[in-house]
């Protein structure tokens, strides 16, 4: 694209529309934890391009919707009155500012200055990011056979160091929910900090039962959970990236509060890493959560799981592909007896297809937007390259 003068506003989205075109839809899109927005979280953005809640004072009726999106979040994942919180963006920075409470509170209870916290090898980068961000010795442990943190090696790794523990409910490479129930119990009675990686589960697990799976138990209703992540910009379809971290009380969250003196309200406290901050994902969260609310959630979650479910099939109609593993939520991992996994996805990319590798297998997301037409196309291209 030429940068001329005469060029009117629409001449320039026109171009960009022709250059970035491929990557405006996700129709061939099987990797991602993300998914795209909502049409009414697209006006959104465009209509409250300029709201910064990083500067309360000036914009306090968003902030007030901030408190409502936020106050959903509480709700649903059982935190007592006392909850605190803030809308970040996404799921690495609230992994981030658990750990700094973690790290923070620690130093004030027990004079631990920089301690180890125990993180599962299914743990996502964004972990690794924060411990060598806050100076904080990770001790990373092995899993069980089912892709949970093994629950001895937690209580057997614990020393006088040792200030927190990190569960997972809905990991990167599985969908694995940790045994949080077991973490919470030991967080207990070890008086450590335990903040649970909800960023993706979070949003699948609390609505399970009402399409009829079981879910495990990970929220704030086990007494020894402090934090909580969780992601507006997953399953939910909100702007993207839009993350949220729920505190049990202000007793942890305090420790990283900071009083940005400089704002036209110079006394509210942050507790967000960044400074300025969008309104428009807020905005657009407040309206999947609060307008349409509950059974849209349900709804997304309730079709990523019927295709899910269509798409095990799929696989399993096909001799020359196994399931890495017994999936659990709408993440599924298979391997093949013909080719490396690498061939296969390069095979596959070479099609038009995207797909991760994690581990040794490839890794399937089914987002909202995947569909059984998609799982039809794909399978037939599989059983071409596997067939060569
Ligand atoms: N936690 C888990 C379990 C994730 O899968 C991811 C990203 O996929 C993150 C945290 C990081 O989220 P974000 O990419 O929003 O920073």
């Amino acid at each position: 694209m030429k940068y001329t003068k005469s060029q009117t506003d629409n001449d320039i989205l026109h171009e960009l529309k022709k250059r970035l075109d491929s990557e405006k839809s996700y129709e061939h899109v099987f990797s991602s934890m993300c998914t795209p927005p909502e049409e009414i979280s697209r006006k959104i953005a465009a209509e409250f391009a300029e709201i910064n809640l990083g500067d309360p004072g000036l914009f306090p009726k968003a902030v007030l919707l901030e408190k409502e999106v936020l106050d959903f979040f509480a709700n649903l994942l059982h935190a007592p009155n006392s909850w605190t919180g803030t809308i970040t963006s996404g799921g690495s920075e609230s992994n981030l500012l658990g750990c700094w409470a973690a790290r923070n509170w620690s130093r004030k209870i027990k004079g631990i200055k920089n301690g180890q916290i125990l993180f599962p090898q299914s743990a996502h980068v964004s972990f690794e990011k924060a411990a060598d961000l806050l100076d904080i010795e990770a001790k990373w442990l092995s899993l069980n056979e089912k892709n949970q943190v093994d629950i001895e090696q937690v209580k057997t790794s614990i020393n006088k160091k040792t200030i927190g523990i990190v569960g997972i409910a809905g990991t990167t490479g599985t969908g694995a929910c940790d045994d949080i129930k077991a973490l919470s119990d030991i967080a207990i009675d070890q008086n450590l900090y335990l903040h649970v990686d909800a960023a993706f589960g979070g949003m699948i697990f609390p609505f399970l039962e009402e399409i009829g799976y079981t879910a495990p138990k990970f929220d704030f209703k086990l007494e020894g959970v402090n934090s909580i992540t969780i992601d507006t910009h997953k399953i939910v379809g909100g702007l993207i990236p839009g993350g949220n971290i729920i505190f049990r009380s202000s007793e942890f969250s305090n420790t990283i509060a900071k009083t940005i003196s400089y704002l036209s309200d110079s006394t509210t406290q942050q507790i967000t890493v960044t400074g300025t901050r969008p309104g428009n994902v807020v905005i657009s969260a407040w309206v999947l959560l609060k307008i349409y609310g509950r059974q849209f959630i349900v709804d997304r979650v309730k079709r990523s799981f019927e295709v899910t479910e269509y798409l095990i099939s799929k696989l399993r109609e096909n001799s020359n592909l196994q399931l890495a593993f017994q999936p659990t939520i709408n993440i599924i991992g298979f391997k093949n007896n013909k080719i490396s996994t690498k061939e296969l996805v390069t095979k596959l990319k070479i099609k038009g297809w995207d797909l991760s590798i994690y581990s040794d297998w490839a890794r399937i997301v089914v987002m909202p937007h995947v569909t059984k037409e998609m799982v039809d196309k794909i399978s037939i291209d599989l059983e071409e390259i596997l067939k060569e």
